[in-house]
């Protein structure tokens, strides 16, 4: 994505404005779209999720006993799988990466999220890409891997990651780089804010840019943005702790922090091997992130509060004052 530098925005240099509206304050909300797998255009059974239409038109086609290819073990890949295994679907789940979400939750509970899936009888193709979508009749019929194999299936869950809606915001001077850039206020100009999956902004609790695609993230953007535009001399930068959660096999995940680069991981319930775990993340001395399989609310709320009042890790005690 192009990088264009940008102090200030003025909608008259926008190419495709035709009227002007005019307005004291902008906030950019147009979130991301799905990144789409070449060579699937016009292909039925292929399958992007993203709107309410999408999720719909994949449920009427899975059937009991069918077969259902799913490309990338990402959150949307994951839970597509899981879910079509609960419909007693055939499932066969092809990711790049040696193991799944390895780049949200390092590799040690990629590793257990992996063996989960195959202990529910999913078909985990770890390490492979594809080199050829294969199709008849303008319907799909499977994909070719680099190592040669084909695997056959009527419907495809694409699920690689989205494109930032920024293109029309091309030409207006704002700072475009995976996302609208923003500083620690959500602002991207003067007068200018990001809001929600569009949005990288400055986290000055972790001290790095980040863009977060989370519903309670996008809510909580909102709010803050709109606070500080009604009083802009008592403005607050925004610094939440992200949070996810994933429903997989009956196991909630969630996860508190940002995990990516963090320096040393350590299991301080539960077993990586057992379908109830929580594991705490280490950068830099403090507690980055951690995340958690079927844990409680109760043994969370004390590890999210001490990522927030960025707690040194020391040797990983509970922040609830128990030793793990
Ligand atoms: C399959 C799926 C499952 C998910 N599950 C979860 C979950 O369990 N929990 C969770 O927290 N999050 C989940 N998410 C993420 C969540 O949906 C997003 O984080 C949230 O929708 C972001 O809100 P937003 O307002 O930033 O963007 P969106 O909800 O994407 O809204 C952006 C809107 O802007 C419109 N738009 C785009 N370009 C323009 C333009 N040029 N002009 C005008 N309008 C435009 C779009 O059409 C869209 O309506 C999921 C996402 C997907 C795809």
């Amino acid at each position: 994505m192009s990088k264009e530098s940008a102090n200030s925005f003025d909608s008259r240099r926008w190419p495709g404005c035709r009227s002007a509206v005019g307005c004291n304050a902008l906030v950019v909300a147009t979130g991301v779209r799905p990144r789409r797998l070449p060579g699937t255009e016009g292909l039925r059974g292929v399958h992007h999720l993203r709107t309410l239409d999408d999720a719909l038109a994949l449920k009427k086609r899975l059937r009991p006993g069918g077969r259902l290819l799913v490309v990338g073990a990402g959150f949307i890949g994951a839970e597509a799988a899981a879910t079509a295994r609960s419909l007693g679907l055939a499932v066969t789940l092809v990711e790049a990466a040696p193991v799944p979400m390895a780049h949200a939750v390092g590799e040690e509970v990629s590793r257990a999220l992996a063996r989960a899936h195959r202990r529910h009888g999913v078909a985990l193709r770890t390490g492979v890409t594809v080199d050829e979508v294969l199709g008849h009749d303008c319907e799909f019929t499977g994909l070719r891997l680099n190592d040669g194999s084909e695997i056959a299936a009527p419907d495809v869950v694409v699920g690689i990651g989205s494109h930032a809606n920024t293109e029309w915001l091309r030409g207006s001077g704002l700072l475009l780089d995976n996302g609208l850039v923003c500083d620690e206020f959500s602002s991207a100009a003067p007068r200018v804010h990001g809001v929600g999956d569009v949005a990288r902004w400055h986290n000055p609790l972790f001290g790095v840019p980040m863009r977060v695609e989370r519903r309670t993230n996008a809510a909580e953007q909102g709010l803050a943005v709109a606070r500080n535009l009604l009083a802009p001399a008592a403005r607050q930068p925004f610094a939440p702790v992200p949070y996810f959660w994933s429903d997989q096999y009956g196991m909630k995940i969630q996860a508190y922090g940002h995990l990516p680069g963090h320096e040393e991981t350590a299991v301080v319930e539960g077993g990586l091997r057992s379908d109830r775990f929580l594991v705490a993340y280490r950068r830099g001395g403090r507690i980055a992130g951690v995340v958690a399989v079927n844990m409680p609310p109760k043994t969370l709320r004390p590890w999210r509060a001490a990522i927030a009042a960025h707690h040194e890790a020391g040797k990983y005690h509970s922040p609830g004052g128990e030793e793990c």
